[in-house]
């Protein structure tokens, strides 16, 4: 594989614009400085580069397809594809970025993988990578949702992976942030702390859309191949952006590609706790260490963020969305719980793919985007499978789709 990490470069700081750079203890600093280094050398290192590709082809079983919608494109008059991220080994594009961040970590000389985790996800993921690679992994989680994700948390534990409960405060994503963080700070030399999205400090907001340029890179290929031009808009979900800016950015230099995020808007987007839709609704501000839209209150701390997807309730989002948003490249819009429910039955009967809840939100607003622009060709991101939503599902909405 040849060097493929060529998109937009952030400032030597990590700045998009005024968004992103790093704003950490200055105990840390040498430490990202270190990482920051250790980044750039393996991004000119052939041999990094093809091992990774190799594991993306043998083991996670890349490329994954890209999938012509036929039923639902002429249920809803646009020409739908699907990237099928929920193809992948674990079932979703966190193995991307987690094998690249373990790698990165193992050539560093590290010995341990740390992360917060909140619904589990991640946690998987890396955990998964860490066992591949013959390191310790070591997984914080609240305790509350400890006892939510019970089969995440069984998977992680199989895996070989220290789960640590959190359990301050309301015992949560946040809490479990502050528990994997002190731990991390006792032995910066040993551990890697591996972020799970486009966020943090430089140069994760790169370093991780880069490993996940991967899912544009082939879907820019296939795309053309199966159509002989480009797609008229590619659609993501967005949490921390990380399969959005991985889609995204093989289009960024594409002026006739339009580009959708979509964010949860929850149970309401006009409440405070009752959504999670960072660049509808918040401001720039600086939280986990960078400048970016955030969901903050008045005295600078995180609001409280829901949505029926777990995988998408951050307080604040991927600095180089911030940026997107501002230059008006990318368009950013809500789907809420009830229209991503309807999207994942939707695709689950009609084609015989189960999303994950948070793909769901990329789902319903390609139908919308389909109903609107008839017989343009929509790209959108399946980021991975609903197997770990079903139960939740079929428990709280089933009978409204006459199950259960
Ligand atoms: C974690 C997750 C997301 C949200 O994370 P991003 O960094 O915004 O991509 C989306 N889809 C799935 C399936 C996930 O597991």
């Amino acid at each position: 594989m040849k060097n493929t990490f060529t998109h937009t470069t952030p400032t030597a700081e990590g700045f998009f614009g005024e968004y992103g750079g790093s704003f950490i203890p200055p105990q840390l600093k040498q430490v990202m400085d270190e990482i920051t280094a250790a980044y750039d050398e393996i991004t000119q290192d052939q041999s990094f580069l093809d091992e990774l590709a190799s594991l993306y082809r043998h083991y996670v079983g890349r490329p994954s397809p890209v999938f012509h919608a036929k039923r639902l494109s002429e249920k809803y008059g646009a020409e739908i594809y699907l990237k099928r991220e929920d193809l992948n080994h674990t079932g979703a594009h966190k193995i991307n970025h987690c094998l690249g961040e373990a790698l990165l970590a193992k050539r560093m000389g590290k010995t341990k993988l740390i992360a917060e985790t909140g619904a589990g996800q991640h946690g998987v993921a890396l955990a998964t990578a860490a066992a591949l690679l013959g390191m310790e992994c070591e997984i914080h989680m609240g305790e509350v949702d400890i006892a939510k994700e019970h089969p995440n948390v069984v998977r992680m534990k199989i895996l070989g992976a220290t789960v640590v409960p959190a359990t301050h405060g309301l015992k949560t994503l946040k809490e479990a942030v502050d528990s994997a963080f002190e731990a991390y700070l006792a032995d910066p030399v040993n551990q890697f702390y591996a972020i799970g999205s486009v966020v943090g400090p430089h140069p994760f907001p790169r370093m991780v859309r880069d490993f996940q340029s991967v899912v544009g890179n082939e879907a820019r290929e296939q795309i053309q191949e199966m159509t002989g031009k480009l797609p008229d808009h590619v659609v993501a979900c967005v949490g921390g952006g990380s399969n959005a800016m991985g889609l995204f950015s093989a289009f960024l230099d594409d002026e006739g590609v339009a580009l959708h995020g979509v964010e949860p808007a929850g149970r309401d987007l006009d409440q405070v706790g009752e959504h999670a839709a960072t660049l509808t609704k918040g401001a720039p501000g600086v939280m986990h260490g960078f400048k970016s839209y955030m969901l903050q209150s008045a005295d600078g701390e995180p609001q409280e963020v829901y949505s029926v997807a777990s995988g998408l309730d951050y307080p604040s989002v991927g600095p180089q969305h911030s940026y997107l948003k501002d230059l008006g490249r990318a368009e950013y819009h809500t789907v809420n719980d009830q229209e991503a429910i309807d999207a994942f039955f939707e695709l689950s009967r009609v084609e015989g793919i189960i999303p994950a809840i948070e793909s769901s939100h990329a789902v319903a607003h390609a139908i919308k985007l389909a109903q609107q622009k008839p017989g343009q060709a929509i790209l959108l991101n399946l980021s991975g499978r609903g197997d770990k939503d079903i139960d939740f599902v079929v428990d709280k909405y089933g009978a409204g789709y006459g199950i259960g």
